[in-house]
């Protein structure tokens, strides 16, 4: 069931951000929410014909909410509802919600498959984590005067996970088993994945770890999933009941496969590094006074009168604070930091929700027991649970228990005994996920914990925060008295308490000269990167939501925009309507910036519920990419449309992905012309390339050619077919380097073909390597399109590049015998590189 949300505001732009805010809570799956808002003529009012029919467009069967702001547009949405046919009116409500909090509240709910009247109601809630925020300030620290150094988040992105067994069904109990494939297993945050993926289903669902051969427990409760101790390897089994039982199965097997979602590279754990050694934990120069903090203890309210009634209340008003507390931390989270990192919030709400934990309260109240005490002994037994399992990873999680405890014991009437402070380096036990995120980056020159672990979620927020941090150092935080001298480096781990004098002005250049690169880099980003011979390279950005275009801040252009986010996660392919206002909305994000549109690159390895598929031995080198578009027409003949308005009225090019074969190009070409036949708006100014990810293609790049404007080489799929390298296999990951010589060579080969009136451009992970940003030009590359973060970072090692130099080191890398003899010679090569 997905209820559409129609969000009717005076003006356009003010709806298309809180659009786009509600589909960062939904993790971009949001086709069921459109905008009816603004006039044609750009200006502010509202049509009450557009909002009827986006009614009609959201309507799937399953009701329409439409969330309204001021005045006149709650009397055109009532005037709508004559322009839409009687059983759409009737499924149709028309909520008083406040628009941003109320849009928020109800794409959550929807996106998990609430009813309408359910996703009505969370928006008319939604208010009261601001109520209750504003009820209770947080009191104001003085600033201190901090220094800090920190380069920009590791944007690296991880690979597919290993595929897993097919579910079965027998006597009406559904069965599947996958495989954990996550580095730190089924740890809490895929645990509320696989939490969410089953609620909003009609079916019973447990899970077991049969390698462990434990009881199966509740998929549905959040405490149960986490500390099933599933570890990476282990095997999973499911069984569902009742009428969504198969679609249960089914999506748990698929989350299972693509990782649940999880795709940052796990980094390292304590056990990785030496005992007893102070552990590093997020990169970065931090150097400032200390400023020790003991934990805050909050103190449990006294026990209350009343009937069980009364403390039933309590608990309920408690947790719906905190519940609104939690998702504004994680709104402001994604916001701040992206909506993977605040996801780590989602753990903590399901938490508070766990079916489990809520009649275990329940049923200790209705025994006469008092609100805190009942709150205090069931969570503290998912505490225990959590600190039994023996597995690092799950075991940190218990802070984020201890995080949830302390919030609604302070809902419930609990007072605080110390708050942390904040400037300088704060120094502490531990650290909780909201301290973490409460943080102020600009107060808090670094972060240094006695216990803690790389992998905690809280320290993987200060990371996405650039706050450098020490974990693991307690007799450190022993010594370091308030206002002690602390300096320290997060990528090394190391950390000296009232540093000599020598030792600190290391410690000062060392910062200075991270944060100048860093600094020169941003400062310059919006200039041209122009090679000190006077060449243009275009630096681009990948993009795959309309908020990745707006943090594309320098880019010249979306050189790649991977349009599968819109094809993703849902039941059915998205209309041409619905593709148009996509691409439209980034388009407008890049603000007069060309947009790379790449056709639908899906298939095999990446496959969409609403297109089956044969099983295939090899899904890499089976039907994906263009291969499948133009076995399934109608998919390539809306997309190419969508495309193709949205080309009339902004800069735009396409480019097809997989290309192998000419006649692949051809045919593509075709339904192009089409495609512009259908809009009827004349020819649009819409250059088309191919993307060179085929050996085969790179090779026949002159075939290609004279038939293209561009050509952009994903060398992220090139070196996987070049070197026979599956990407994203953990185990070939020293073989998949395309630094390669061989893999240089089908560069070489496409960049060949570069010239006045063909571009030569490379998508691929390997533009982001500013080491290797010479040698790419060296080799013909004349745009690099990179991951948003990377593109200050890319344009500054362009600016360091002499062509001419850069064309000789080339030559030798060609002539290099491995990846590692290349690599040798970009340490050397007096072309620029290393920024
Ligand atoms: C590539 O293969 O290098 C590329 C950019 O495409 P994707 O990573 O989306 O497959
Ligand atoms: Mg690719």
């Amino acid at each position: 069931m997905t209820v559409g949300i129609v969000v009717v505001s005076h003006s356009r732009p003010l709806a298309d951000a809180a659009v786009a805010l509600a589909t960062e809570m939904v993790r971009g799956d949001a086709g069921f929410i459109v905008s009816a808002s603004g006039v044609d003529d750009g200006g502010f009012g509202t049509d009450a014909v557009a909002i009827g029919e986006a009614i009609t467009r959201v309507d799937t069967g399953d009701g329409v909410v439409v969330l309204m702001d001021l005045g006149s547009a709650v009397l055109s949405a009532e005037t709508a509802l004559e322009f839409v046919d009687d059983a759409t009116r009737e499924r149709t409500l028309l909520c008083p919600a406040p628009l941003v909090e109320g849009l928020v509240a109800a794409a959550v709910a929807a996106g998990s498959g609430a009813p309408a009247a359910e996703v009505a109601a969370e928006a008319g809630g939604a208010l009261d984590g601001k109520l209750s925020h504003l009820d209770a300030p947080a009191g104001a620290e003085a600033p201190a005067a901090v220094e800090s150094a920190q380069p920009g988040p590791d944007a690296a992105a991880a690979g597919p996970v290993p595929p897993v067994p097919a579910g079965t069904s027998a006597d009406g109990v559904h069965t599947g088993r996958f495989t954990v494939s996550l580095p730190h297993g089924l740890h809490a945050r895929p645990a509320a994945v696989v939490v969410q993926a089953v609620r909003g289903l009609d079916a019973r669902v447990s899970l077991r770890n049969a390698t462990l051969d434990t009881a199966p427990v509740d998929a549905a409760g959040l405490s149960r999933v986490a500390t099933l101790g599933a570890l990476k390897g282990h095997e999973v089994e499911v069984s569902a009941t009742g009428p969504d039982a198969g679609a249960a199965v089914d999506a748990l097997l698929t989350l299972a496969r693509d990782g649940f979602g999880e795709s940052a590279p796990a980094p390292p754990t304590v056990s990785d590094v030496p005992a007893g050694r102070p552990v590093p934990a997020a990169p970065g120069i931090g150097i400032g006074p200390a400023r020790p903090r003991t934990a805050a203890e909050v103190v449990p309210p006294g026990p209350r009168p009343g009937p069980p009634g009364d403390h039933w209340k309590r608990v309920e008003r408690a947790r719906e604070r905190v519940r609104g507390d939690l998702t504004r931390v994680r709104d402001r989270a994604a916001r701040e930091i992206g909506a993977a990192e605040a996801g780590i919030f989602d753990a903590q709400l399901a938490m508070l929700d766990d079916p489990e934990l809520v009649e275990a309260i329940r049923s200790d109240v209705d025994r006469g027991t008092d609100a805190a005490r009942a709150w205090i002994d069931a969570i503290g037994a998912v505490e225990r649970q959590f600190a039994a399992v023996e597995d690092e990873y799950l075991a940190a999680r218990v802070a984020d228990v201890r995080d949830l405890r302390d919030r609604v014991l302070r809902a419930l009437g609990g007072t605080v005994s110390a708050g942390p402070a904040a400037d300088g380096v704060l120094v502490a036990d531990d650290l909780t996920l909201t301290e973490a995120t409460e943080l102020d980056p600009a107060r808090t020159a670094a972060v240094l914990l006695a216990h803690g672990s790389p992998t905690a979620h809280s320290v993987i927020l200060l990371r996405a925060r650039g706050i450098p941090a020490v974990v693991g150092a307690a007799s450190l935080v022993e010594r370091a008295r308030e206002g002690t001298t602390v300096v320290l480096d997060g990528s090394t781990g190391e950390v000296v308490l009232d540093p000599d004098p020598p030792t600190l002005a290391d410690f000062r250049d060392r910062a200075r000269a991270l944060a100048r690169r860093r600094a020169d880099a941003l400062s310059h980003a919006d200039e041209p990167a122009v090679t000190t011979d006077g060449t243009t390279v275009l630096v681009g950005a990948n993009l795959g939501s309309t908020q990745d275009a707006r943090d594309a801040t320098g880019a010249d252009l979306a050189g790649l925009v991977r349009t599968e986010f819109c094809f993703l996660g849902r039941r059915e392919a998205p209309t041409v309507d619905e593709q148009e206002a996509d691409y439209r909305a980034i388009a407008e994000a890049m603000a007069g910036r060309c947009v790379t549109l790449r056709t639908l690159d899906v298939g095999g390895d990446k496959p969409l519920g609403y297109l089956p598929q044969s099983a295939e031995a090899n899904p890499f080198l089976g039907v994906r990419g263009l291969r499948l578009a133009l076995a399934r027409p109608e998919l390539l003949a809306d997309q190419l449309e969508a495309i193709v308005r949205v080309a009339h009225d902004h800069p735009a090019d396409v480019m097809f992905p997989m290309v192998a074969t000419l006649d692949e190009l051809t045919a593509a070409r075709g339904m192009l012309r089409q495609a512009v036949a259908r809009v009827g708006r004349g020819e649009p100014d819409l250059r088309v390339g191919i993307m060179v990810e085929v050996p085969a293609a790179a090779l026949k790049a002159p075939v290609f050619a004279p038939h293209v404007d561009f050509l952009s080489i994903g060398t992220n799929d090139l070196t996987q077919y070049a070197l026979a390298a599956e990407r994203g296999n953990e185990a070939l990951a020293a073989l998949a380097d395309p630094l390669d010589p061989g893999v240089l060579a089908l560069i070489a080969a496409a960049g060949a073909v570069a010239g006045p009136d063909l571009l030569v451009a490379v998508c691929g992970e390997m533009a982001a390597d500013e080491a290797a940003v010479p040698l790419l030009l060296g080799l013909g590359v004349r745009e690099l399109s990179v991951a948003p973060a990377a593109v200050a970072g890319v344009k500054k090692a362009v600016r360091g590049v002499d062509v001419a130099t850069a064309r000789d080191l080339a030559a030798r890398a060609l002539a290099a015998p491995d990846a590692a003899a290349v690599r040798a010679l970009l340490g050397q090569n007096g072309a620029g590189g290393r920024a």
